[in-house]
């Protein structure tokens, strides 16, 4: 029997350098974002950091959509409303996926590769160290035979990969996206401009 509060996990928003090789440690992450306001009061969680939302998220992520519920200001750390996760930057990009991933397209033909999860592990969970699995791990194209990294093949906003990972999590796919404020101070950080996906566990 399904237990009456079981329930589709809603979706995460990640930024990432656009570069998949390219990465800012936590350390460089985490104060930028606090001087943004971005990072409200700190929840425990197993690997990296993470935030409740601080005051400036909606001046830095527009919501396009009605899913997502803000938490009055009374409310405290552990309320409902958006909140922010930072894992451990990771030394190998590693590509998250999930179940609203459709398939990559090749970076050689432009072909989709539609058995693309049997070629790949599964993605471990955010709360994982590292999250994702590797996205150093090859994928065959069907299409033109061509081999590559998963991380080279277009994954548009349905899944992506990279070291360092910003997750805002509980976000409805295509109901959010970063400001320019947002992205001008993560392209301060020294790996480039940064990028954004959606994924659903
Ligand atoms: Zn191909």
């Amino acid at each position: 029997m399904i237990p009456p509060q079981a329930s589709l996990h809603t979706g995460r928003l990640i930024l990432t350098p656009e570069d998949p090789l390219q990465a800012a440690d936590e350390a460089t992450i985490v104060p930028a974002l606090k001087a943004l306001g971005l990072l409200g009061p700190a929840r425990p969680v197993a690997d990296g950091q993470a935030f409740s939302a601080g005051n400036a998220l909606g001046e830095v992520i527009g919501f396009t959509g009605c899913a997502v519920q803000f938490a009055a200001p009374h409310q405290g750390a552990e309320s409902a409303g958006p909140w922010i996760r930072i894992p451990s930057t990771a030394r190998q990009p590693r590509l998250l996926f999930g179940r609203n991933t459709r398939p990559p397209r090749c970076p050689a033909c432009a072909a989709p590769l539609r058995d693309w999860r049997g070629q790949l592990p599964p993605s471990a969970p955010m709360e994982a160290q590292p999250p994702g699995c590797d996205a150093t791990l090859p994928l065959q194209c069907g299409t033109c035979g061509a081999g590559a990294p998963a991380y080279r093949w277009r994954w548009g906003r349905h899944a992506g990969a990279g070291c360092s990972l910003v997750s805002v999590e509980e976000v409805f796919p295509g109901e959010a996206a970063p400001l320019p404020a947002l992205l001008t101070a993560l392209a301060g950080l020294g790996a480039g401009p940064w990028g954004y996906f959606f994924v659903q566990d």
